[in-house]
């Protein structure tokens, strides 16, 4: 063996070291190696790369930056439109558009133009006050079961003038007198929701009696319903604070 051929030889087995770390790295960090998953990386927003901040996501409809919980996450499903994808579970073409009425309403007209499927706002629309309000009932089904939820006239009076209530969400069948009657007691932060079910839906959904109207403890375990709530009123282009007064 010649001293050249030795040399050759060593440097082939480094490099094959190389290689194999390489791969091993790629295998600990799948999707990590450029080129892998190709379609898969491009259907993501900005903001769920990797190294990048939240705040640097901007609405496809608008341009302006999308603060966390601001915005959602639509994928077209063929067969089934523009689906909202808020745990970026689906796969294929994505826009992110902040969660308001002007957006959604813009929503197509998006920056990136004739490359995406075309977007019926009024469609979209129905789609996400669907997907919200359902939303909403399931968080309102935790919070409960974890306590967090007062019913029964007289007990929510006392606790929303005891400052204890954040929210309160109202049957579609309260009588007036009854909405009036909570909105005296409660201070002037405390927003009123509007819920699409009835007294005896509401009841059953917090596990009580049929209620006019239950209130959500202002606490840190009931802010996932809270921000949720926050949307559908963006998204519908309401005034809550002008739901206390009808
Ligand atoms: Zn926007």
């Amino acid at each position: 063996m010649t001293k050249r051929a030795g040399k050759q030889r060593a440097q082939t087995r480094a490099e094959k070291r190389a290689e194999k770390r390489a791969e091993k790295r790629s295998e600990a960090r799948p999707g990590k190696k450029a080129g892998k998953e190709p379609r898969k990386a491009a259907a993501k927003p900005p903001g769920h790369r990797k190294g990048r901040s939240p705040s640097r996501r901007s609405c496809d409809a608008c341009g302006a930056p999308c603060a966390p919980g601001e915005a959602v996450r639509l994928v077209y499903v063929e067969g089934s439109g523009w689906l909202p994808d808020d745990r970026s579970r689906l796969q294929g073409d994505a826009l992110e558009v902040h969660c308001t009425a002007a957006c959604i309403a813009r929503a197509g007209e998006h920056r990136r133009g004739e490359s995406l499927p075309p977007v019926d706002p009024e469609t979209l629309q129905q789609t996400l006050s669907a997907w919200i309000d359902e939303q909403i009932l399931q968080a309102l089904s935790r919070v409960a079961a974890a306590g967090q939820v007062v019913g029964g006239h007289d007990v929510l009076r006392e606790a929303l003038k005891q400052g204890q209530i954040s929210h309160v969400l109202v049957a579609n069948d309260a009588a007036e007198r009854t909405r009036r009657s909570l909105a005296r007691s409660a201070p002037a932060a405390v927003e009123f929701h509007d819920l699409p079910l009835d007294r005896a839906a509401l009841g059953a959904r917090v596990g009580q009696p049929p209620r006019a109207a239950v209130g959500v403890a202002a606490s840190p375990a009931t802010v996932p319903l809270r921000s949720r709530l926050t949307i559908r009123t963006a998204l519908r282009g309401e005034n809550v604070l002008a739901n206390r007064q009808r």
